[in-house]
């Protein structure tokens, strides 16, 4: 399997430590606001690596964290505490907070068929990890006290900036321009460990250490909770582009000294969402969410495939009008699946062949072993789809590639039947679905309803469901 490594700049074969198994670990949600569909993306994407991944025969240990506390609104340890933001935002606490955001989060994931990792962690449940480890910086001199904060000293390192073609003034100023330095900074990016002093007095959370009262910088968590699930080596990394400088480049820095070798062989990063008006962001406000999509007449997982169809290295831009035109090809998709099914399970009695089985399954998993090719893996589906196998392969494959694709293949709407008349009135109903989606998301909710009431007096129910507009006769 070859897959792009942000640390080497390069494609490469993917070899982890321990011969068969991946210990993997995502950087997760800051939980106080819900997921964007940007941020969403990302996940969407590692979900597939690490189904790729056990889809390829890998015994995979994905780890997660939950950011609970110590993100500020700049990633470089300046502006305000996100956390606190959303508690005064909502008149809640910040754990109140951080409960419902982290339910809602694996809510949208269970929507969009994004696995849960293996175990996940909140980081205001390693408080003593993240003390333990500040303390072995400061007694291997990798770290430093001032104005009663603790700092990682980056001049320290012979090579603070690991992901190469950094500019050090450019990434600096890209992190945050309108914020005032921190003068007990040794180096401009020496970042925070620890904080007992700053301007946040009304923090909410905060913890007795050998520093005082206080709360761990944003960077220790990902570096800790890792360790702490994974080891001492892990085979691969992954999160945002936004996550490389300087989220990513301090764990590192703070993993490897700590631990005096070097810890992560792997990185992946997930290129933006971005909107007409670029990146998306939670801090912009205004933000697009699974519910959105839902409450606009869209299934979730139009939205996974949509993601599906470029490759995670490349930008994405969104729009509705790019959503709708993806649309009639991934409903035409899963109805051509479903129509399989109903052939399969009517032969029921055949095998399927393995020969054609093997070499299909091949196809997928090589589109997927260059780098992700997910673009490439939904083609070899359009070709098992188009081939004159049989039914019962046909379905052996689609079910298998589904196990990574996770579209629900063959679960679209009831009723989609293989002869004349069953595929009339499957024609008529997904056009009446269709009408009352348009009439929803321009918010003429009476004439949605109204769709719904014809159906009903004709003898057809609509339900709204997660794997999208289900129906059936009554
Ligand atoms: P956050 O909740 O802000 O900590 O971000 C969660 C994940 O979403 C991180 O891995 C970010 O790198 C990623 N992310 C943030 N914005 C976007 C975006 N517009 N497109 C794709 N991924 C994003
Ligand atoms: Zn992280």
């Amino acid at each position: 399997m070859k897959i792009y490594n942000t640390l080497t700049r390069s494609v490469e074969e993917f070899i982890p430590n321990e011969e068969g198994k991946v210990k993997m670990y995502t950087c997760g949600p800051t939980v106080y606001h819900y997921a964007h569909i940007g941020n969403l993306r990302s996940y969407i994407c590692e979900d597939v690596l690490e189904k790729t991944l056990r889809f390829a025969g890998y015994d995979v240990k994905r780890v997660m964290n939950i950011t609970d506390v110590g993100h500020l609104t700049s990633d470089g340890d300046t502006g305000e505490d996100k956390m606190l933001k959303g508690a005064q935002r909502e008149h809640k606490t910040v754990m109140e907070i951080a409960k419902f955001y982290t339910d809602a989060f694996f809510e949208d994931c269970s929507k969009l068929n994004i696995k849960t990792p293996d175990v996940v962690q909140p980081a205001t449940g390693c408080i003593a990890e993240f003390i333990h480890m500040i303390e072995v910086l400061l007694d291997k001199g990798y770290a430093y006290l001032a104005g009663e904060n603790v700092y990682f000293d980056t001049s320290k390192l012979k090579n603070y900036y690991v992901f190469g073609n950094q500019n050090e003034e450019e990434l600096y100023v890209g992190v945050r321009e309108d914020v005032e330095e921190d003068t007990n900074k040794r180096n401009k990016n020496d970042f925070v460990l620890w904080f007992t002093k700053s301007k946040f007095e009304d923090q909410a959370l905060k913890w007795d250490s050998p520093w005082g009262m206080g709360y761990p910088g944003w960077h220790i968590e990902c570096s800790c909770i890792s360790i702490k699930h994974l080891g001492e080596y892990m085979d691969i990394h992954c999160g945002g582009v936004d996550n490389i400088f300087p989220h990513h480049t301090n764990e590192i820095a703070q993993s490897e000294s700590f631990l005096g070798h070097k810890w992560c062989n792997y990185w992946f990063h997930v290129h933006h969402l971005n909107d007409r008006s670029g990146k998306m962001s939670k801090s912009k406000g205004n933000i697009l969410t699974v519910s959105v999509l839902e409450e606009q007449g869209y299934d979730p997982l139009l939205y996974r495939f949509y993601c599906l169809q470029s490759h995670y290295r490349k930008p994405l831009e969104f729009s509705f009008e790019a959503l709708d035109a993806t649309k009639p090809a991934f409903d035409k998709l899963r109805n051509k699946c479903s129509q399989v099914k109903k052939e399969a399970e009517a032969g029921q009695d055949k095998a399927a062949d393995k020969d054609i089985y093997d070499t299909f399954r091949a196809k997928f998993s090589d589109a997927l072993a260059n780098d992700i090719n997910t673009a490439s893996a939904v083609t070899v589906l359009y070709d098992v789809l188009k081939s004159d196998m049989d039914a019962v392969t046909k379905l052996a494959l689609i079910e298998s590639f589904d196990e990574v694709l996770g579209l629900n293949l063959t679960k679209a709407s009831s009723g989609t039947g293989t002869d004349e008349v069953d595929q009339e009135l499957a024609k008529y109903v997904s056009e009446q679905i269709e009408l009352r989606r348009i009439a929803k998301k321009e918010k003429d909710f009476a004439k949605a309803d109204a769709i719904r009431e014809e159906l009903k007096s004709k003898g057809i129910i609509i339900e709204d469901t997660r794997e999208g507009v289900k129906w059936h006769l009554a």
